[in-house]
């Protein structure tokens, strides 16, 4: 046996141990005996799923540094979203393959840390990047390879129509590029006709080559504002059931009840999963009013008619987000909050949204905390949860694809005052 944990306890509060093996779980029962290369001591610790995170933009990650290296960033507003939609314009012309490789690789090594196992990277293609966000991303999954699991999008972040030769170009070239999946984000574009067309497009070049659509859809409180059915609409014409899925959907709380159910029906038989990363929409616009809007889609009914909602960490320090340690505990407690699973079973179901759910959508074979399947396992120091959507523990041992990858020491003194 190569790894033995001990002591752990379950989702369902059994105490366990778990033996690992050539990359699976090969034992987990109470009381292993066999002998282990290494012996981890839970000590009465959470084991959950390594966390899975379907939504990254690695390439803007971080952009602070390359944005000083511009002239403007000395007295640069940031408050001003117009001026931080621009400027990473300015700072995507910068871009090289190394640099954006040097940034993503911030992004990985923070996921590691936090306990995750897999991880769906988003790399804009676009005439400001060119094709170099793509490369940076596709090497750092080459070289994150027998590490953990990286995907990587090839994602027209400005719109296919605002300048159509050069990013529907781009985009084909990129489909040659041994890419995960295709992205979309139709509800930029400039018209309904055109928002329709990039829809098309993209549906017909994931479907021609074989791969998933990952879409940005209806990021915006514009009740008018409708790319999520059509995308839904597209992919049951099309038989792309399962193959197509999408992140934010934030109009869908602004449309009439009426027609959210049927959006929601729609989707519901497209076989999307909708990925609600509300922290973000939270932040990205400068729109001050009352009531203050929570940026995030209908969770709730989309979960009720059966629909799959994932939430992923989505941007770390860049125009749109100016935080992130790429930790889906963090993530998974914004949702606690924001969708407001906040008691009994419901928090339950804000974990499922960072480990079943989007490792789903990302096609994991194995996944799971049973017998036979892969050792992607968490040890969270908490007893059940909950605890640990409260305190945000430290993730004591981050085991993926059977390896130890990281394992946190932390101490606390507390002087004169007993212990927690
Ligand atoms: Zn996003």
């Amino acid at each position: 046996m190569d790894i033995l944990i001990r002591n752990a306890i379950l989702q369902d509060g059994t105490v366990t141990d778990i033996g690992i093996e050539d990359g699976c779980i090969t034992a987990i029962q109470p009381e292993i005996t066999s002998a282990a290369k290494l012996e981890l001591d839970a000590n009465g610790q959470l084991a959950i799923l390594a966390f899975v995170n379907g939504h990254l933009h690695a390439c803007k990650s971080f952009w602070r540094e390359p944005l000083d290296k511009l002239e403007l960033a000395r007295n640069f507003d940031f408050t001003n979203m117009a001026a931080r939609f621009g400027a990473i314009s300015d700072v995507k012309r910068l871009y090289t393959v190394e640099e954006v490789a040097t940034r993503a690789e911030k992004s990985i090594l923070l996921a590691v840390r936090h306990g995750t196992c897999a991880i769906r990277l988003f790399a804009d293609v676009d005439s400001d990047a060119g094709l170099r966000a793509l490369e940076g991303l596709l090497n750092v999954r080459e070289k994150y390879r027998d590490v953990l699991t990286v995907q990587v999008v090839a994602f027209p972040q400005n719109g296919v129509f605002r300048a159509r030769a050069s990013t529907e170009s781009l985009l084909r070239q990129a489909l040659e590029m041994n890419i995960d999946a295709i992205g979309g984000i139709p509800w930029l574009e400039p018209s309904e006709e055109s928002q329709k067309a990039h829809v098309d497009l993209i549906l017909e070049l994931a479907k021609k080559h074989d791969l998933d659509a990952h879409f940005v859809l209806d990021d915006t409180e514009d009740p008018t504002s409708r790319s999520t059915e059509y995308v839904a609409a597209r992919t049951i014409e099309l038989g792309l059931q399962t193959r197509v899925h999408g992140t934010q959907a934030n109009a869908l709380a602004y449309y009439d009840d009426a027609h959210a159910d049927r959006v929601i029906r729609l989707v519901k038989e497209s076989g999307m999963t909708i990925f609600s990363n509300a922290h973000v929409a939270l932040v990205t616009t400068n729109l001050r009013h009352q009531p203050a809007p929570r940026g995030m889609t209908r969770v709730f009914e989309l979960q009720a008619a059966g629909v799959p909602v994932a939430t992923a960490q989505d941007d770390i320090d860049n125009p749109y987000y100016p935080f992130g340690r790429n930790d889906l505990l963090e993530v998974a407690q914004y949702m606690a909050h924001l969708g407001q699973f906040t008691w009994g079973d419901e928090i339950n179901r804000v974990l499922e949204m960072v480990t079943s759910i989007p490792a789903k959508v990302m096609r994991l074979e194995n996944y799971g905390l049973s017998l036979g399947c892969k050792a992607n396992i968490l040890i969270l120091n908490a007893k059940n949860w909950r605890d640990a959507i409260q305190f945000q523990p430290e993730k004591s041992f981050v085991i993926v694809n059977g390896k130890l990858v990281s394992r946190a020491v932390r101490h606390q003194e507390f002087f004169g005052l007993g212990t927690l």
